[in-house]
């Protein structure tokens, strides 16, 4: 076994044509074969190989298989973006009538997401609170997928996996997990019982804000009941790879939510730093978490504080760090504003996972749409600014943000 960054370096890794280092970028749509027969055997699911980018392309597949040795799964399907990951890794195994059982403090796209399900006859209930027997609750005779973040964005409630998996599985559901804000760095939630694994890749496996792109991992484990889901009988034949291929025979290839093979590129590149900026990310997050803690009138919520409700959680299933992500309510909208606007190094934008520290006022933006319930169930607050913590120097960080709190104390 060797240690995470050597594995990102060097697991999953071809050689490649003229001894190149880096995996090259196949800018191609579409693959030419020797023989009518040879095409057929790949059509037929009889041989591998490639055929038309939409469907795969070797420089995404690259990044396909790092990320499955990283997530310690099977197969991989990178996506055009965290949501199609999200979308097919739920679709694939979901009809009309189906239900869907899922954690409280979601992404706001996936909420959106699961509202748009609902007019296909997918229902999606969600959990009062992150805890097993919440889910156990929930579950009914037409439940077909489990899903949870492993860290809440921007909730920052954390999910105790093998316990939620657990659950799932003794109903005989697949438990999907969005791994997004803890990335494989900190956590491999296929380990730990689940069967799916997505990234949104956009945010720290790409790690530079270059690319937007997800990918979701199966742990090639699961096994689906043919009656519970109709839809996988005719792959079940394929053993481990039923999901992946009744994926790429129909959904992900129909609905054309493919990787670019540039953007695949960008992200094997990125990827070869994520253990070290992850370090880093984690180390400045937990620095400036206990730093804003000791402001009078801040409430800071992350896991790595024991006042966290699930800092017990964090304790137990991450090793190495709590994620990147904090958020802390300042008393009013008003001043959350002001403190944003005052803030001299972090960038005022929509995302996470960047090298450099972003700020937003999730309200009255990602979380704009939502109604007031769905808000709270999501952790966000008028008063609330979540931070991104990037790499910068920690000293920096600190004195950046308070100067901006002590600009704004007088109210
Ligand atoms: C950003 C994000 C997504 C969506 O990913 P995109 O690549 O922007 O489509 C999904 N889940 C989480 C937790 C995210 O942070």
């Amino acid at each position: 076994m060797s240690g995470f960054n050597t594995s990102l370096l060097h697991d999953g890794v071809d050689d490649y044509p003229n001894g190149a280092t880096l995996v090259p970028i196949y800018q191609s749509s579409a693959f030419k074969h020797e023989s009518a027969e040879e095409l057929e055997r790949i059509f037929d699911n009889k041989a591998m190989g490639f055929s038309y980018t939409r469907i795969n392309n070797p420089t995404i597949e690259a990044f396909e298989k790092r990320i499955t040795k990283l997530e310690k799964g099977f197969s991989s399907v990178a996506c055009s973006s965290g949501m199609a990951a999200i979308f097919n890794s739920i679709a694939n195994i979901v009809r009309q009538g189906d239900e869907v059982v899922a954690s409280c403090g979601l992404y706001g796209g996936t909420v959106e997401l699961f509202e748009d399900l609902e007019s296909f006859g997918i229902t999606v209930k969600y959990v009062a609170d992150n805890k097993p027997e919440c889910f156990e609750e929930l579950i009914t005779d037409k439940t077909r997928v489990v899903f949870a973040e492993t860290i809440g964005n921007p909730k920052l409630d954390v999910t105790d996996i093998k316990a939620v998996a657990d659950v799932a599985h003794a109903h005989g559901i697949p438990l999907i997990v969005d791994n997004t804000v803890s990335t494989p760095y900190l956590i491999q939630p296929i380990t730990l019982g689940a069967d799916v694994v997505v990234n949104s890749s956009s945010k720290y496996i790409n790690g530079s804000s270059d690319a937007i792109s997800g990918i979701l991992t199966f742990n090639g484990k699961f096994k689906f009941d043919k009656e519970k889901y109709p839809g996988l009988k005719p792959y079940l034949k394929f053993g481990p790879m039923a999901y992946i291929i009744k994926l790429r025979n129909g959904l992900f290839r129909n609905t054309g939510g493919c990787l670019s093979p540039q953007n695949a590129f960008l992200n094997n590149l990125g990827l070869e730093t994520l253990g070290l900026r992850m370090e880093r990310h984690c180390s400045n997050a937990y620095g400036l978490a206990r730093y804003l803690d000791t402001f009078e009138g801040i409430t800071v919520n992350y896991p790595g504080l024991e006042s966290s409700p699930y800092h017990e959680v964090a304790d137990k299933q991450f090793t190495k760090g709590y994620g990147a992500i904090i958020t802390f309510r300042v008393g009013s909208k008003e001043r959350a504003f002001k403190i944003i606007n005052a803030l001299k190094i972090p960038n005022i934008v929509s995302n996470i996972g960047d090298t450099k520290t972003l700020v937003i006022h999730p309200a009255s933006t990602i979380a704009l749409h939502l109604s007031g319930k769905d808000k709270e169930a999501s952790g966000v607050y008028d008063d609330l600014i979540r931070v991104s913590v990037g790499i910068e120097d920690i000293d920096d960080l600190k004195e950046d943000f308070s100067a901006a709190l002590e600009s704004t104390d007088n109210e």
